[in-house]
């Protein structure tokens, strides 16, 4: 906590500190600290300490999954919070807040109090908060069937992610990240944007994953594998739940992954899988008490007992059903006599959603373009050169790839110094731009003083003729360069792979003969072009 410990006695210091340690652990020691925290703080008149014991408190009651406890506390941490304006106390209250709310299926509630969150992480500057914030905002949306907007909220949370490779927990956050994006895309039918982050938590975070993740991501992994045939994945991830499902888990954490899952099985007609893994679920949430999460279970049973005839379980089932309804509704009573004093409205929740988006394609765009010349980078490269390929490849059409590079480049950093070199650079982009204005021509920067530029549809002699019109706009910018063994002027050399691309060849193909060329050039007779045909390479 921000609140300087230093000011309190030895003693209070020391409940304090059994409090941070024990957090998440010894929850029943955790406990009783904050009612001592508490006490003093009250005897004092300290927000600082009452609003610490009681978040502590909140904190620990959700771990315990005891809801109404939970709730009382976290409300009263936000008085004293706000009083002495410890924003980051008072975001991570409203988004637990809001993860409960919805865990107990209402939605409205929890985005009314991450919406909350949303503003005073706006207001206050909290970055490494707001990301967590969108990230369960985006949950909410795919709880809701929302998917566009679930995956603008993730995406924000995955750019801050991919930022601060430092942070703790980077490859479990990128795992949540991917995940809820392939989620996202599985639910809007896009399937290969799916299968793309699924494979990129296969191959990224997977071996850096908990048992409890695993879990998660296995979930996941069954239903794609479903989607797209593949019974042998299926089989896999569904024994590896089997094998992997635990007794003693926060199910609140996981609940929405493994009723997808179940469902999914449902569908399957998977029967022993979906009896085994039901009754583990059932006993893990029978301790929460949380009633929507008992409603969706329930109904689930009640869709397989339909199935599988069993009418008598069937009519006994829909009763129960019944019952807890109205139990529900009691336990609605209790959210909303808790936020009927914070409702916000829903013209905020379509300018925060409207700003998501812009950030979004600010952020998207900054991730694709090179920040010294403005043209694209290699990352855009990777994707774009792709999708050109098999484009060209499907209508059996040209496509060139020219590497460039700037000759003796070293020589002139090291004369005119660095900042004259990223001149030099930039102006090499402009002419590239110059030249590419003219076509459907891809410009991007490679790294350092290398470039990549990409011709669709011309033929050879179009493309080498393009090359040629690059160079001489580059000679006659006439850039000195009294250090280059070339010209007397700022030089670059060309190597470019032209073809009709081939269903077995890929970019790489085409890019590595290109630098194969560049390298001739280099060895040979720098400030010239070489064009080979990737058919006679
Ligand atoms: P060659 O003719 O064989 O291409 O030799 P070269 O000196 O151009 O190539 P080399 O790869 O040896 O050196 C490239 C230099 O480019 C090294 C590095 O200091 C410089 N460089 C890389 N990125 C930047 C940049 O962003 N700005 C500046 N100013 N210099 C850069
Ligand atoms: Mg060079």
């Amino acid at each position: 906590m921000r609140m300087n410990v230093n000011l309190y006695t030895e003693e209070v210091q020391n409940w304090i500190k059994e409090i941070q340690s024990n957090r998440g652990r010894d929850l029943e020691r955790v406990i009783s600290f904050c009612d001592k925290v508490e006490s003093f703080g009250r005897e004092t008149s300290d927000d600082a300490l009452i609003g610490f014991a009681c978040f502590s408190r909140g904190e620990t009651y959700y771990l315990m999954n005891d809801m109404r406890n939970f709730y009382a506390q976290m409300l009263a941490c936000l008085a004293p919070m706000e009083r002495i304006g410890e924003w980051g106390y008072v975001v991570m209250a409203n988004n637990m807040l809001g993860i409960m709310s919805l865990n107990r299926g209402n939605a409205p509630f929890a985005m009314d109090y991450y919406m909350k969150a949303l503003n005073y992480c706006h207001t206050y500057k909290l970055p490494d908060l707001e990301w967590i914030v969108h990230m369960n905002m985006g949950a909410l949306y795919l709880n809701i069937e929302e998917s566009q907007k679930a995956l603008d909220h993730i995406e924000n949370s995955y750019h801050y992610i991919m930022a601060h490779p430092e942070r703790p927990d980077y490859i479990q956050n990128l795992m949540t990240a991917y995940l809820g994006m392939a989620k996202a895309y599985l639910n809007m039918e896009l399937r290969s944007s799916a299968e793309k982050y699924s494979d990129k938590i296969r191959r990224e975070c997977r071996p850096y994953l908990s048992p409890l993740d695993l879990l998660v991501v296995d979930c996941f992994e069954a239903r794609l594998c479903r989607e797209k045939g593949d019974q042998e994945g299926f089989r896999e991830a569904v024994t590896r739940i089997n094998e992997g499902i635990l007794r003693d888990v926060p199910i609140m954490d996981i609940f929405d992954d493994l009723y997808e899952y179940m469902k999914m099985l449902l569908d399957a007609e998977c029967s022993p899988e979906f009896i085994s893994i039901y009754q583990v679920v059932q006993h893990l949430i029978q301790r929460t008490s949380i009633k929507n999460m008992e409603k969706k279970l329930l109904t689930l049973k009640i869709q397989y007992l339909k199935k599988t005839g069993q009418t008598n379980e069937y009519n006994r089932a829909t009763i129960q059903y019944y019952e807890i309804s109205e139990q529900m509704e009691k336990e609605n009573r209790l959210m909303v006599t808790s936020m009927i004093s914070m409702r916000n409205s829903l013209n905020d929740l379509a300018a925060i959603n409207r700003e998501v988006k812009q950030e979004n394609i600010a952020l998207h765009r900054k991730s694709e373009v090179d920040p010294l010349t403005g043209i694209y980078n290699r990352f855009k490269l990777n994707e774009y050169g792709e999708i050109a390929f098999e484009e060209a490849c499907r209508n059996q059409t040209s496509l060139a790839i020219e590497i460039l590079d700037i000759d003796y480049f070293k020589q002139y950093n090291d004369n005119y110094g660095h900042q004259a070199g990223d001149e030099a650079i930039k102006e090499v982009a402009r002419m590239m731009q110059e030249m590419a204005g003219r076509g459907k021509i891809f410009c991007s920067r490679y790294g350092g003083d290398e470039f990549v530029i990409i011709y669709e549809g011309y033929t050879k002699d179009e493309t080498m003729g393009l090359a040629q019109t690059l160079k001489k706009l580059t000679s006659d910018r006439n850039i000195t360069h009294a250090y280059s063994k070339a010209e007397k002027y700022l030089t670059i050399s060309q190597g470019i792979c032209w073809g009709i691309p081939k269903t077995h060849e890929k970019i790489w193909d085409y890019l590595h003969a290109a630098d194969e060329l560049l390298y001739k050039v280099k060895k040979i007779s720098r400030n010239s072009i070489r064009i080979g045909d990737m058919g006679e390479l």
